[in-house]
């Protein structure tokens, strides 16, 4: 079985799902997936544990993890992470500055502020996010060019947030031929912006409710019409 079949199935359980972006859900379980997984069996393994030591959380991530109820692990994970970042900060400081730092001008080679910029940019779960959704993203265009069942599913879908969509959009003019992106773009356009127009129209009538004049008609589809055009700009569902 090659690397993309095995991707196969979730990304065509998320092009079912009833949702404003298929990426997003997917990213959505792989973050709970990979939250109880910090918190679960793999906070006493040892190569986990020295993964996390070093890359961290993000703030996002740390609240989320806060708010679990296993606070004892999130204690054994925080005192070897702290532990590491404490030595590691020790270890910058004592290194030899490298090539082209000049003294009085804190160049980005300074290596304490290459430690913090590196320590802020990483996150454990966001890392594996991103691993697993590049793989998807990779399946995406594999069903893609070979199989029209696929391409008819797509076409059919809610359309994506701003982030993956502009994800796909740079991920296509590298994997596909001239041609093949040329008409991959417009589908992948026509398909947005249909679904612009479905949530916009949505938040119309949205806002139409408020008048009092419209206030026995029914909601129709726009109830969620602020939360999902939020998830449709942002990708973050409110
Ligand atoms: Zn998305
Ligand atoms: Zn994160």
């Amino acid at each position: 079985m090659s690397k993309e079949e095995i991707y196969t199935i979730p990304i065509l359980d998320a092009f079912n799902t009833d949702c404003e972006c298929p990426f997003c859900h997917l990213s959505d379980s792989l973050e709970k997936d990979t939250i109880d997984f910090v918190l679960g069996p793999s906070y006493m393994d040892v190569s986990i544990r020295q993964i996390t030591n070093t890359t961290g959380f993000c703030p996002t991530h740390f609240a989320k993890l806060f708010n679990e109820t296993n606070r004892l692990g999130m204690a054994l994970i925080l005192e070897s992470h702290m532990k590491k970042v404490r030595q590691d900060l020790e270890d910058r400081m004592n290194s030899d500055k490298p090539k082209g730092f000049k003294m009085g001008k804190r160049t980005a080679l300074d290596p304490v502020k290459d430690f913090t910029d590196t320590l802020v940019d990483h996150c454990y779960i966001c890392d594996r996010i991103q691993d697993f959704l590049d793989r998807y993203m990779d399946t995406f265009f594999y069903l893609w060019k070979k199989d029209s069942s696929f391409r008819v599913l797509v076409t059919a879908s809610k359309g994506f947030c701003i982030k993956h969509f502009g994800q796909l959009y740079g991920i296509g003019e590298h994997v596909l031929k001239d041609k093949d992106f040329q008409d991959f773009k417009t589908d992948l356009i026509a398909i947005q912006q249909t679904n612009f127009d479905r949530v916009i129209k949505d938040l119309e009538w949205f806002i139409t409710k408020f008048d009092y004049r419209y206030e026995n008609e029914s909601w129709k589809q726009s109830k969620d019409a602020v939360s999902r055009s939020i998830q449709k700009l942002s990708g973050i569902k409110p």
